[in-house]
């Protein structure tokens, strides 16, 4: 029996070569960027809009806002001094002259500019050498005989599209294929795939109106709707977009789901460890970890993410887990992103485990030889059923004999393209390992339901007792020798401070060199310190013996760069001194903190500052000096930079968002998960067609 051909899909799935005008060569050059199907130019949407309805006179036009503008050439100047540039200066009659500058032009269009021509222009001006200038602006020549004629002298009807650029193709033929793509848009019969209620009760055109709408907006458009992203054409196709991820993820998610996974049984060994804990967990740990351990007793492998603001107490949930995987005669293993974190953890667990008798193996670049052929060995029995190392190490060829749980630690941007990697590592035998993923730096709610899709949530929302939260203070930086007398007292005193060295966009070895002028600054200073230095450039091995000094109380004062960022953990150091802070990211100025505070000593953060402050920067150290709520903080951070920045953007795959913005569109998650789950429970296939339709060729996903 033949299946039926699938009419449904046809339209969208015809090859861009079967356009008029596209030859393989240029066929090929859509291909690098993905689009072969001519569903794909309709999804290529317009980053912009062209106001072509009105001209603007030039003794109005202001820097910066696009404008169109009509005048007479006056004078052309050809230059050829350092690199060929052609100056074209046209006058309105309003008072003010414009000019034109280009670097790159042709004979032809030289010609064209013969003084006392009329040309129109649509483009930016920006302040030149002699009053306003525009480079590179679009622009034609009008016809003189023929006014209003075939040469495009009248009015654009309405808003003209500005297309994301593709290499190797001018944007005016760009525009005529998407053109003649769109005159084989068929009808929403064929083409619709949302539901047509929760369209109409969302007042949400179809995808066809809304596709022609924002391709060729109508003259009686709503303009600002339009330019601020916010049109219900526009909305609508967010929506599709926003869906299709979401049900990528859903579908990975449903994928792994269909694996087998060892259940887990707490037993002996979670009790004892509870039993010996020096503290009660917290109402917010306990409730986590039932999360976890309701996950770990299905034989469905879990995939749960754990948000935890810094000091919550994660570690001590992730090890009670791992105990539950032991208790089950399996074996466990955690992972950090440094050495450093890698081996606190390593101690940590030691200390709590092996008064248990459960032996911790380590896995760091430093083991070699036989130590690391004994290590594996033991791994691969199960003899070693706890292992700690680092993600690069755990993602080698490590075979253990029975991994049924793994952790991974403080990963505050933690990709797909990871968790996939780490899902196929257990691959092995048809059962796969639970996953435990917990994150050092909060995620706006949002943001973590567009993200995580595939992922369960938990919350640690809850500090333990007894701490009292960083007073946090703002200081310019030339007050600095008063905080090297604050330093004295407080060491003094018996606490602990780190001095925290930040240089931006700089390579570790300038941040390296300024973190040693200012150790060796301050070793002079308070000669009655002993006062330590830490970077990234050292050998892990020294840079673990300064971290254990500190650690231990050996040092008062630590100088560092921002290798102490994420989950060191020394409960006596009480002062924190960030140089530079204007410079760092509130997500990263938050971790930072987070190194103090960790005892019951009341702590201090001092951020220093070089004048003058950017207005943002202002507002980042606001931030910080008002609130300590990693989540409150990382919502004012997805407003102040988006959420690309805030999750690492090429990982996540948020970034390749056409044109959904998650701070602007964030209100339409709840219905994009309703949705989705209709459709995955009704109607998979179209769930399917949708995932295509977006993502399609480019389908990451598409193994999982
Ligand atoms: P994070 O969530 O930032 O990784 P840690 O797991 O490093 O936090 O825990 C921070 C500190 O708090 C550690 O010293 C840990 O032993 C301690 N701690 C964890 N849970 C509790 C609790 N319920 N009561 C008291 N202290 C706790
Ligand atoms: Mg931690």
């Amino acid at each position: 029996m033949s299946r039926p051909a699938p009419v449904l899909a046809a339209a969208g799935d015809v090859p861009l070569a079967t356009l008029p005008g596209i030859g393989p060569k240029v066929a090929e050059r859509f291909a690098a960027r993905g689009l072969t199907r001519i569903g794909d130019l309709w999804l290529h949407l317009p980053r912009q809009y062209e106001d072509r309805t009105r001209l603007t006179p030039l003794r109005a036009l202001r820097s910066g806002v696009a404008s169109q503008v009509e005048g007479e050439v006056v004078a052309v100047e050809r230059g050829f001094r350092r690199r060929p540039m052609l100056r074209v200066a046209i006058d309105d009659g309003s008072g003010a002259s414009l000019v034109l500058r280009f670097f790159h032009f042709r004979a032809a269009q030289v010609a064209q500019f013969a003084v006392g021509a009329r040309v129109r222009v649509y483009g930016t001006p920006r302040p030149g050498q002699q009053g306003l200038e525009i480079v590179h602006p679009s622009y034609s020549v009008l016809d003189p005989a023929a006014p209003g004629s075939q040469n495009g002298d009248s009015l654009g009807d309405a808003l003209d599209p500005v297309y994301p650029a593709l290499e190797g193709i001018g944007p005016a033929t760009l525009r005529r294929l998407i053109g003649q793509a769109l005159d084989r848009l068929p009808g929403d019969d064929t083409l619709e795939l949302l539901p047509a209620a929760a369209l109409r009760a969302q007042q949400l055109p179809s995808l066809r109106d809304a596709l022609l709408t924002v391709h060729r907006p109508p003259r009686d458009v709503d303009l600002g709707a339009l330019l601020a992203g916010t049109h219900p054409a526009q909305r609508r196709l967010v929506l599709e977009e926003m869906l299709a991820h979401h049900l990528s993820l859903r579908r990975q998610r449903i994928a792994l789901q269909a694996h087998r996974a060892p259940a887990l049984r707490p037993g002996a060994l979670v009790r004892r460890l509870r039993a010996s804990l020096p503290f009660a967990l917290t109402g917010a740990q306990q409730r986590v970890l039932d999360e976890i351990v309701r996950d770990l007793g299905r034989d469905a492998p879990m995939l749960r993410l754990v948000q935890g603001d810094v000091g919550s107490g994660k570690t001590v949930v992730a090890a009670l887990a791992a105990m539950a995987a032991i208790d089950s005669g399996r074996q466990a293993a955690l992972m950090a992103p440094t050495e450093l974190l890698a081996e606190q953890h390593f101690n940590n667990l030691r200390g709590w485990l092996e008064p248990l008798g459960v032996r911790v193996a380590w896995l760091a670049g430093k083991v070699t030889g036989k130590a690391r052929a004994a290590t594996a060995a033991g791994i691969a029995s199960g003899e070693l059923p706890m292992v700690v190392g680092t993600h690069a190490l755990m993602q080698q060829a490590v075979a253990f004999r029975d991994l049924a749980l793994a952790i991974v630690d403080e990963q505050h941007r933690f990709g797909v393209h990871q968790r996939l990697a780490l899902r196929d590592k257990g691959a092995e035998g048809g059962s796969v390992p639970h996953q435990l993923v917990m994150t050092a730096t909060p995620i706006p709610r949002t943001l973590a339901m567009a993200a995580y899709a595939d992922l369960d949530v938990s919350v640690i929302d809850e500090l333990p007792p007894g701490r009292t939260p960083v007073q946090t203070v703002v200081l310019s930086a030339e007050r600095r020798q008063a905080l090297v007398e604050r330093i004295r007292v407080a060491c003094a005193q018996g606490r602990q401070a780190y001095w925290v060295c930040t240089l931006i966009d700089e390579s570790d070895e300038v941040v390296a060199q300024a973190a040693q002028t200012t150790w060796e600054l301050l070793s002079a200073a308070l000669p009655e310190l002993r006062v330590g230095f830490v970077h990234g450039r050292m050998k892990p091995a020294e840079k673990q013996a300064a971290m254990q000094a500190f650690k231990a109380g050996g040092l008062d004062l630590l100088v560092a760069t921002t290798v102490i960022e994420v989950g060191v953990d020394v409960p006596n150091a009480s002062l924190m001194i960030i140089e530079n802070a204007e410079r760092l990211g509130l997500a990263q100025l938050h971790q930072l903190r987070g190194r103090v505070g960790r005892g019951s000593a009341a702590s201090s953060c001092v951020l220093l500052y070089q004048s003058p402050l950017s207005r943002t920067a202002r507002e980042r150290l606001d931030t910080m000096r008002t609130t300590s709520d990693g989540f409150v903080i990382a919502e004012k951070d997805l407003e102040l930079r988006g959420p690309g920045e805030l999750l690492g953007t090429r990982q996540t795959g948020l970034a390749e968002f056409r044109l959904a913005d998650l701070a602007r569109d964030a209100d339409l998650l709840p219905l994009v998960h309703a949705l989705g789950e209709d459709l995955l429970r009704t109607a998979p296939a179209q769930a399917d067609r949708l995932v295509a339709r977006w993502i399609g060729g480019a389908a990451r996903y598409a193994a999982a």
